[in-house]
């Protein structure tokens, strides 16, 4: 970020393998973070809006709705040391055609699906930390993604 004018400045765009820099106000530049978002030149801007929309008709992936859920049973007053089991209703209750069992997708959720994510989270990403038997605690590598999810969440309803 260079200094240019006195209220004025030049921004990286933040798209990926993308060059172009920006001149934009400190205001203009506030108001971008603070809605959580990145500096785009237009054509990265335009790309990002694809992704989103891509994504919100997508829905959630399995490891966003896990967090998110994990994100929830905390605000709910849960504590941070979850039950599994907990988690595994709590995540499919935000998505019942994803993470429900094939052919009872209403009624039950899919656990063991569940489960296995929830492992990969720990052993592999890190996002959860096993702390007794049937039960994890997000990591602050989780819990950041959780709470930007909670945050887009809140805007979009
Ligand atoms: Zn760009």
């Amino acid at each position: 970020m260079t200094q240019l004018l006195d209220d004025s400045v030049i921004v990286d765009c933040s798209g990926r393998n993308c060059t172009a820099r920006l001149a934009m106000t400190r205001d203009e530049l506030r108001a971008v973070v603070d809605r959580g978002d990145s500096v785009r030149c237009p054509g990265c801007e335009r790309k990002a809006k694809e992704g989103a929309r891509k994504q919100e008709r997508r829905g959630l992936t399995k490891f966003e709705l896990i967090v998110l859920a994990a994100h929830d049973l905390e605000t709910a007053g849960e504590g941070s040391d979850l039950d599994i089991n907990d988690l595994i209703v709590a995540a499919w209750s935000l998505d019942r055609t994803r993470l429900g069992l094939r052919k009872y997708e209403r009624q039950y959720p899919d656990a063991k699906n569940v489960e296995v994510s929830v492992t990969h989270m720990v052993n592999t990403y890190g996002l959860f930390a096993r702390t007794r038997p049937c039960h994890v605690a997000l990591t602050e590598a989780g819990r950041a993604p959780a709470a930007k999810l909670d945050a887009t969440r809140t805007r979009r309803a």
